[in-house]
């Protein structure tokens, strides 16, 4: 039997990526998203992954739809953290409620995804917890106080539980990307991208999602089990931290 393996915003960007490349290694993969229907759709269509559509920022969706996912899969063995938003404003003009809805998905719903599946992890002494953090929850990023708050709180997560799942059999791991070809990164007007930020990236070009995908792969084998608490810079040398 094939080990199920969750992709949260798995439909689409890095997180398709993620989905198609654990599917290509062996897994059974569900893939879970927020409210795009026609890409979850279209993704199904295409990898034949299953897609579930609740908010990771809601506590008792993410229990109910993990239950759901194990009731049509099985256990889960791998759970990838990878939903995320962005609301950028720079901090006087930064409203509550885009630090809110920030947290609330980016580091909240990483607690939310992830309480649910550890029990299960702990009883069958197995588990992956991967989670996407960022390179700007490693620098800081001016117009990001609320996504490079979050995202360094990810870092701090992985940490803490990586140490509590040791024992158990369970890595928990965090990989950082630097910019990545995604619809998140292609938002950002043409002219930054190519006057300001393509040229702070030592490599010269943004990253490829299924750079992020290989990483993630690596870290769900069972030859990684050595790897916890670790933090994989993937920025095409922009950061060192
Ligand atoms: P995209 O915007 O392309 O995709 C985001 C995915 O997350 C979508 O599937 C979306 O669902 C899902 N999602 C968003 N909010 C929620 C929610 N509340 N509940 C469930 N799912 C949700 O993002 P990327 O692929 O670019 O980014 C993926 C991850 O990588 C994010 O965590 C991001 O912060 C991180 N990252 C990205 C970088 C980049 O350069 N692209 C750089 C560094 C980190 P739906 O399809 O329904 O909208």
């Amino acid at each position: 039997m094939s080990k199920v393996a969750l992709v949260t915003g798995g439909s689409r960007g890095i997180g398709a990526a993620i989905s198609r490349a654990l599917q290509k290694a062996g897994y059974t993969v569900a893939a879970t998203y927020a409210g795009n229907d026609d890409a979850a759709k279209a993704f199904t269509e295409e990898t034949g992954i299953k897609t579930y559509k609740w908010s990771v920022a809601d506590y008792d969706a993410c229990a109910a739809g993990i239950g759901r996912i194990e009731e049509d899969l099985g256990p889960i063995a791998v759970l990838v953290n990878n939903a995320g938003i962005t609301r950028d404003a720079m901090f006087h003009k930064m409203t509550p409620q885009q630090w809110k809805e920030v947290i609330d998905t980016n580091l909240t719903g990483v607690f939310n995804m992830t309480h649910p599946v550890w029990s299960g992890m702990r009883d069958r002494k197995f588990g992956r917890i991967i989670n996407i953090s960022s390179i700007n929850g490693q620098k800081g990023q001016a117009g990001q106080a609320n996504y490079s708050a979050a995202k360094a709180g990810d870092l701090g997560f992985t940490k803490a539980l990586a140490q509590e799942g040791a024992r158990a059999g369970i890595t928990v791991n965090a990989i950082c990307p630097g910019y990545i070809a995604t619809e998140m990164v292609k938002a950002i007007d043409e002219k930054v991208l190519n006057e300001r930020i393509i040229p702070q990236i030592p490599v010269g070009r943004l990253g490829e999602p299924e750079e992020i995908a290989r990483t993630v792969v690596f870290l769900a084998s069972d030859e990684a089990g050595f790897i916890t608490g670790s933090t994989i810079t993937a920025n095409g040398g922009q950061y060192f931290a």
